[in-house]
């Protein structure tokens, strides 16, 4: 079986001396290419943690994390680990972090300049829904319209793999709902690997793989055979 990514027994500590605690506890997940994966938790339990150093953001303290079978991103230096960021990576988070003087479009369009190999602009909007809403301004829209803006943005350089840290954490259900679906339909369209933290427990009908996580470790995971269609689901 071939993964895109792999983490093995990936254990990351915050703090020095007395105050050091232990956030990741020997994290194993093996995730194929194109899938989406849920990650569930109670607060505290490293999920941030974890996708932060999937990300590289963040620096693990033992363990590997393997990407597309071939690149150890843990032994990556500052530079490569940017270019990583740059060619594979998009991020998206609760709060939407768009650029409050530059429309929808221009939000996209300066995503879409840093990219070696962007996709069509026009296509992103139409799939986003946001054409009629292209030359407003993020004071102008929505959260849940913000936050298709801000996942058009890190979806601009077409990244391989998609880290949604809570995404709809900040909106009411039916935006919420309207997320998860558009988030799957880039899954469908783009062929995104996608790994998503939510405190949504109806998510785990959609993802192809759901984990548990407690306390730093990981309590389950799951295939899920069951799955169903984001826009089918009783959100
Ligand atoms: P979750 O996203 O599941 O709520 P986090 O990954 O944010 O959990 O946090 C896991 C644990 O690590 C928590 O106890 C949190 O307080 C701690 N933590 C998170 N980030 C830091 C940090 N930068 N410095 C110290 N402790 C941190
Ligand atoms: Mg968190």
């Amino acid at each position: 079986m071939s993964y895109f990514l792999k983490l093995n027994n990936v254990v990351k500590y915050y703090g020095e001396g007395e105050s050091r605690m232990k956030v990741l506890n020997g994290i194993n997940i093996s995730l194929e290419k194109r899938k989406i994966c849920a990650i569930l938790g109670p607060s505290g339990s490293g999920k941030s943690t974890l996708l932060n150093v999937i990300g590289g953001l963040d620096s693990v303290d033992q363990g590997s994390i393997i990407i597309d079978e071939k690149t150890d991103i843990t032994k990556l230096k500052r530079k490569e680990i940017a270019q990583y960021r740059r060619g594979y990576l998009g991020f998206i988070f609760q709060f939407y972090n768009l650029i409050p003087n530059l429309t929808v479009r221009e939000n996209i369009q300066v995503c879409e300049y840093l990219a070696s190999n962007p996709l069509s602009l026009d296509e992103l909007i139409e799939t986003i829904g946001m054409a009629e809403h292209q030359n407003k301004f993020p004071s102008q829209l929505s959260g849940g319209q913000q936050q298709r803006c801000a996942i058009a943005r890190s979806l601009i350089k077409n990244p391989e793999l998609l880290l949604c840290d809570e995404p709809t954490g900040a909106l009411d259900s039916k935006s919420a709902k309207d997320i998860l679906v558009l988030i799957e339909n880039v899954n469908k369209k783009y062929g995104t690997t996608v790994l998503l933290v939510t405190h949504n427990v109806d998510i785990e009908h959609m993802a192809h793989m759901i984990i548990h996580m407690k306390d730093g470790s990981i309590v389950s995971s799951i295939e899920n055979s069951n799955r169903k269609n984001a826009k089918d689901i009783e959100w």
